[in-house]
């Protein structure tokens, strides 16, 4: 039987990312996450590199995971070649598919930023849209966000958009063949897949926790993975 070490070795990120960590440190000390947070990627190299199977089971399912910023100046200084970023993307990956970050604060997230920038993408061809940052959801907007939303059309055409409208321009509407090209890339780089497993894990962690769940961001579930933020996560 494969171990957890033999999944994350197929990963091409783990393959590039890790060659052999010689434990020095200097990711860690160029990492900015490792100032706000108990995050280590020295720490994270060298558990992998192990490749013992409970160690890289409690890393899984572990908050530390979550806490990269993928800023990538890691890669840019390890003596080794080696890059931690990638590493912890094959982690993160391996988490998914399994459904072990559904046992982290941070890894239970995943639902959702599935469910605010990943049908957003899908659904309006943006990441981020101003229809989508609801003021409620969104209380460091400030209070002229409200009234941004609710004159939203007459402000964005005085600032020269084409705000939800056919054709070129800012914040245009994204015409129906790109959206589905959209759905086609998902689809065949197992984006979409990789959402219907971060969905079935969350609703049987939901299960698990009392909390309803639906597919859309007005549920406990929702509600409570979007907003906590325990003190330990520091
Ligand atoms: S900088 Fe490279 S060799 Fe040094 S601890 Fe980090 S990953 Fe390992
Ligand atoms: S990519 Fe992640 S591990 Fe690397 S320096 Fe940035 S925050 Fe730290």
């Amino acid at each position: 039987m494969k171990n957890l070490y033999d999944f994350l070795a197929e990963d091409v990120r783990l393959q590039d990312g890790l060659n052999a960590c010689m434990n020095c440190g200097i990711c860690t000390a160029v990492c900015p996450a490792a100032q706000f947070y108990d995050y280590d990627p020295r720490i994270i190299c060298n558990q992998v590199q192990t490749r013992d199977n409970e160690t890289i089971l409690s890393l899984l399912k572990s908050e530390t995971i979550w806490y990269c910023g993928q800023c990538m100046s890691c890669k840019t200084r390890c003596p080794r070649g080696n890059t931690p970023a990638y590493i912890i993307q094959a982690l993160r990956k391996l988490s998914q598919k399994l459904g072990y970050f559904t046992e982290s604060e941070k890894g239970r997230q995943q639902f959702a930023i599935k469910q605010t920038i990943g049908k957003n993408i899908l659904e309006v061809g943006y990441c981020v849209h101003p229809e989508r940052v609801s003021p409620a959801f969104h209380p460091e907007q400030g209070p002229v966000w409200k009234w941004v939303t609710e004159n939203a059309d007459k402000l964005y055409d005085s600032l020269g958009a084409n705000y939800n409208k056919p054709g070129a321009g800012t914040l245009r509407k994204i015409d129906q063949e790109s959206m589905d090209e959209l759905q086609q890339i998902f689809d065949e780089t197992g984006a979409t897949e990789m959402y219907d497993t971060i969905h079935k894990y969350s609703v049987e962690k939901a299960k698990e926790m009392n909390m309803d769940i639906q597919d859309d961001c007005d549920n406990e579930y929702f509600y409570h993975v979007y907003s906590k933020n325990s003190e330990n996560n520091q």
